[in-house]
């Protein structure tokens, strides 16, 4: 009898843990995370050089890792030239310059929110070159700033976002970045509670692109950057479908000068660094 009851006990724990995994839906489209790599008769091998490990959309930049140069984007432009990537939006100061992909994205993302009838948005900071960075430092202190190559807007791929209308925390725009970001591949990156492993004070307006696969899979688990990679190195490989599209993602340690990976054999992937020890593979298969 007792045994019974020992299984009983075991079938709700595992279907509470298969539930967990199926976790909350953005609208019609499900979100599944799980453990799992890539078939192998499905992949390739290839090495990457360890100059990778400081480049892509998953550096870690904060207090404690510096950005190396080659992890500066490549595509910054000055956003008041680019009118075309200005619709729906205002910018605080003319020379306001980000990644022109990640642009792209916040200009998908303005779309998206004016659907729900949200669209008082405003660009307040985006690139800060090494220069700048510093005379912020300078300026604000240890505790509103970061040293120059500490600070992701140094990397083309953060953006703060006001509105027009209240400070973001109240307003309608901070709402609904906080709900929403993570469909078009942002994250809220210093949130509240979180304070002790960002090391940075929360902060309604601060968002960063990683990339659809990752944003989803941090929403969805409540984890900030530092906790994500942290996981991943962990757990190896994780599998998420989301807007349709199934996306592996695999994390490779740096071994010597090099990192041997897995890559899908005919399929789109992206590799990025985590700007510490190893590179991520992003398959979407
Ligand atoms: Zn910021």
């Amino acid at each position: 009898m007792r045994k019974w009851v020992f299984a009983f006990i075991l079938v709700i724990l595992l279907s509470y843990g298969i539930s967990q995994l199926n976790v909350k839906s953005a609208g019609e489209d499900k979100v599944n995370i799980e453990n799992g790599s890539l078939p192998t008769e499905d992949s390739q091998v290839i090495t990457v050089g360890k100059e990778q490990v400081h480049q892509g959309d998953l550096l870690l930049v904060n207090n404690d890792h510096a950005l190396h140069p080659e992890g500066i984007r490549s595509d910054i432009v000055s956003l008041s030239d680019r009118q075309d990537l200005v619709q729906g939006f205002g910018l605080l100061d003319p020379a306001i310059q980000l990644s022109e992909s990640v642009a792209k994205d916040f200009g998908e993302m303005v779309k998206g929110a004016k659907q729900d009838g949200v669209e008082h948005f405003l660009i307040n900071s985006g690139y800060r070159d090494a220069a700048k960075q510093d005379q912020l430092y300078r300026d604000m202190g240890h505790d509103y700033a970061l040293p120059a190559y500490h600070s992701e807007h140094n990397l083309g791929l953060s953006l703060d976002i006001g509105s027009t209308e209240a400070k973001m925390d109240d307003a309608e725009e901070g709402k609904w970045l906080k709900k929403h970001a993570w469909e078009y591949g942002f994250i809220l990156r210093y949130p509240k509670g979180k304070e002790e492993i960002t090391g940075i004070q929360y902060e309604p307006w601060h968002f960063r692109y990683v990339g659809k696969a990752h944003s989803a899979i941090m929403y969805h688990e409540d984890l900030t950057l530092e906790q994500y990679l942290d996981k991943l190195k962990m757990a190896k490989a994780m599998s998420i479908k989301t807007g349709g599209i199934q996306y592996t993602v695999a994390y490779y340690p740096m071994v010597g000068s090099s990192a041997t990976v897995q890559v899908p054999k005919g399929q789109q992937y992206d590799i990025s660094g985590n700007n510490y020890d190893g590179v991520i593979v992003t398959s979407y298969v």
